[in-house]
């Protein structure tokens, strides 16, 4: 018998492509429950599903900051049960710290963090009592390692990342397993939603020179890497998919292997520095994120690369 998947965050991204890619499964291993906040959103992915609308892929509503929501949704599930939980849905926040209220952070965290520990905490107890269940979670290199500007949402994504590798291992005792996606940039709304939220802003509370920095050196460099080095929401679902299919899923998977060496300073140097500083760097030093992407990425782990970036 198919697999039950559900899926938040169907409207459009890395969501919907996942939902089309398992509705459309050769061997049909999938019947998958394509959930999202605003069910009038829902031409793209009807569109693109085809003739497996209503066969191995329904929409249905579900807001992940909404309780009622999720429980409605769950409730209506045939058995109430769901063996594959992908947490897709998030929101990404840019800009400087200085600016932003309180409330607008919290939000962030709403969606990107408390949004999934919800849905998991509801289908728990059914998963561990039939001792099987996947729960996948789409994170983000940002939860690996901290981007300047993406303060709080590198945040909840640590968070999201510090609650399943906790989870995880009281979880395998049960046969459930959990993984984390971490793409890297992907071209799809989520960059194109953070640049109109930034222009319609003037970054009250922040200093002149911070908002320059932002402005004229972050975002250029932001743009340079999405356009250079981004993946397609295609090629994230893919590699999702793929984990998905796994006997025995892992609990990690980076999607974009030019970022591995980015993510590996962290481990490579316990003071921290080596990845602090590089990142100051590149974003201070070479001028230009793409400059540097080109010509120093490969070379990241040897000892001349470590001598160029690791002097401030
Ligand atoms: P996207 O904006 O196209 O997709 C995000 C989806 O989540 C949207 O359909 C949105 O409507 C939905 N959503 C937001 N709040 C919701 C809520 N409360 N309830 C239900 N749905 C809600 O962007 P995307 O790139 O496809 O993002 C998908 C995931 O990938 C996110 O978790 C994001 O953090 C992560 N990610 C994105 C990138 C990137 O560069 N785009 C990189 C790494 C990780």
């Amino acid at each position: 018998s198919k697999k039950t998947v559900l899926i938040t965050g169907c409207s459009s991204g890395i969501g919907l492509k996942i939902a089309v890619q398992l509705a459309k499964d050769p061997e049909q291993r999938y019947h998958v429950f394509a959930t999202m906040r605003d069910l009038r959103k829902s031409g793209k992915l009807e569109e693109e599903a085809g003739e497996h609308l209503n066969k191995t892929l329904e929409i249905r509503q579900l807001d992940v900051t909404s309780e009622d929501s999720v429980k409605k949704c769950l409730a209506a599930l045939p058995g109430q049960t769901v063996d594959i939980l992908v947490n897709n849905a998030g929101v990404g926040h840019i800009g400087p710290l200085e600016s932003q209220s309180m409330d607008e952070m919290r939000k962030i965290f709403e969606t990107n963090f408390f949004g999934v520990v919800y849905l998991v905490r509801e289908l728990l107890p059914s998963m561990k009592k039939r001792g099987s269940g996947h729960i996948v979670v789409i994170s983000s290199v940002m939860g690996l390692q901290g981007i300047v500007f993406n303060d709080v949402y590198a945040a909840s994504k640590f968070a999201i990342e510090g609650f399943c590798e906790s989870l995880a291992v009281q979880l395998l005792k049960f046969n459930v397993f959990i993984s984390m996606i971490e793409p890297g940039p992907v071209n799809t709304e989520f960059e194109m939603k953070l640049m109109e939220e930034v222009s319609k802003s003037d970054f009250p509370g922040a200093d002149a020179e911070t908002i320059r920095y932002f402005k004229e050196v972050y975002l250029p460099a932001a743009h340079e890497i999405f356009a250079t080095l981004g993946q397609a929401p295609d090629a994230v679902a893919k590699a999702t998919v793929k984990v998905i299919g796994m006997t025995q899923p892992v609990f990690r998977h980076q999607t974009n292997t030019l970022y591995t060496p980015l993510t590996a300073m962290k481990y490579a140097d316990n003071s921290g520095n080596l990845s602090v500083r590089t990142y100051y760097n590149l974003l201070f030093n070479y001028g230009s994120f793409f400059h540097f992407s080109l010509n120093f990425l490969k070379c990241i782990t040897c000892n001349c690369f470590r001598r160029r970036v690791m002097p401030v």
